[in-house]
């Protein structure tokens, strides 16, 4: 992929970090674990990687959304689950940055940039998926802020501490629309009245996935991102920047397990020959490496229209429907070419195919990002 010298330089520079602080054993020992490793996210803060989306004024280095996809697809090369936490701080900053006060700016973006405050985002719910105007979690005004009640399920990272948990609350009920009665509120994840519980997942068990219970949750006026009923406006804009970050941790982890897989096909040899001379295996690892360069290619190209803000909606629905497809791809016939030692936890393909299964089912699901398509093209 030709991007640029500039670029270049940058994803060495990450690849290096990689090498030396996400070490596949490393990754393996904290998803066995399931335990998130807060050194490591205070050293993305160091390298300046938890304020590239940020305007400088507020203290980022208000880098291109093609060094974002590049970090992206850099730290996901050992398993894209930890990149979660990544790309989460990224957009949800980046709607902090767009959608806070002053307030709310000074008090999480220094610290969210240090690596030393954790973004969330709690709108599914347990009746709620792919529909968002369903949303129930309730939140009534008080004298002096809001009392949030209900329940909220599959929240990336809300249990890791010191995290800033972005709550898509129901304010008030539009009969006509659904949608204009949902809130935003800023809810530290240490509040008193909110109940959190880690989730027992297939994979992904790096960042970890957790179900909220908020028991009269009482948050301040000043919790309240931008204004009141605006939930699914700023969400609708913050959305498209979660699909093409995750879409590139995707694209990087697709293509390790490419990479794995095709130095298997050399090594293993049957019948007296490499595997990968049979074409069987030849033309499956050729299928693999296809997809994951159409990916790379729409994530990159969804990238571009960013930088120079032109609106790509649906070029980021397609990276990350496609980069997400790649990736069950790649590492369901990964697994089919390293054959039984595929299965074993020794090798990192079963990680892979464990974490990668759910990237077609979350960040709104291939049927979701289809219908997205649909609409842009007035269908
Ligand atoms: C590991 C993980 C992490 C997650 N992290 C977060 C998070 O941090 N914050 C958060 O709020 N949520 C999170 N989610 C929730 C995720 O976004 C939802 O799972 C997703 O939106 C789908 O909702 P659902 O699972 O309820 O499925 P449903 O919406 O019930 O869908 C079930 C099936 O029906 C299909 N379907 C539904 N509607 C349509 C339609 N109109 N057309 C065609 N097919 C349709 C879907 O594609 C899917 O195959 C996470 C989920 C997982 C598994």
């Amino acid at each position: 992929m030709i991007v640029g010298a500039e670029e270049d330089l940058f994803r060495d520079s990450v690849r290096k970090f990689v090498e030396r602080e996400m070490r596949p054993e490393l990754m393996r020992k904290w998803a066995r674990a399931g335990e998130f490793p807060e050194p490591l996210y205070r050293k993305w803060g160091e390298m300046g990687w938890l304020g590239i989306g940020l305007p400088e004024d507020v203290g980022g280095s208000a880098g291109n959304p093609v060094q974002m996809v590049i970090l992206a697809e850099e730290l996901a090369r050992n398993g894209f689950d930890i990149t979660g936490a990544y790309s989460t701080a990224l957009f949800l900053g980046m709607t902090l940055a767009k959608h806070g006060d002053e307030a709310q700016q000074s008090a999480y973006l220094p610290r969210l940039m240090e690596g030393r405050l954790h973004l969330s985002t709690a709108i599914t719910e347990p009746n709620t998926g792919s529909d968002i105007s369903g949303v129930r979690c309730k939140a009534v005004r008080d004298d002096d802020g809001w009392v949030i009640s209900g329940e909220k399920v599959f929240c990336s990272g809300a249990h890791l501490p010191d995290t800033l948990i972005l709550v898509t609350t129901r304010t008030s009920t539009h009969a006509d629309n659904l949608r204009k009665g949902l809130t935003i509120l800023l809810v530290p994840n240490d509040t008193p009245g909110l109940r959190i519980s880690r989730m027992d997942t297939v994979g992904r068990k790096i960042f970890g996935t957790n179900q909220l219970y908020f028991d009269n949750v009482h948050v301040p006026a000043g919790a309240l991102l931008g204004t009141e009923g605006e939930a699914w406006k700023i969400l609708s804009g913050s959305l498209d920047l979660e699909r093409l970050f995750i879409a590139g941790g995707y694209v990087g982890n697709a293509q390790s397990a490419l990479d794995l897989a095709v130095q298997y096909a050399k090594d293993r040899v049957q019948f007296g020959k490499p595997i990968g001379k049979y074409q069987a295996v030849s033309h499956a690892l050729v299928d693999m490496r296809m997809r994951i360069d159409a990916a790379r290619h729409l994530s990159y190209h969804a990238a571009e229209l960013l930088k120079h803000r032109v609106p790509c909606r649906a070029e980021a629905s397609m990276a990350k429907l496609a980069a997400s497809e790649a990736l069950v791809h790649a590492t369901n016939q990964g697994m089919q070419i390293l054959g039984g030692y595929g299965y074993t936890t020794e090798m990192d393909m079963e990680r892979w195919f464990r974490d990668g299964r759910v990237t077609t089912l979350m960040g709104g699901s291939s049927e979701i990002q289809r219908n997205i398509i649909a609409h842009e093209m007035g269908l």
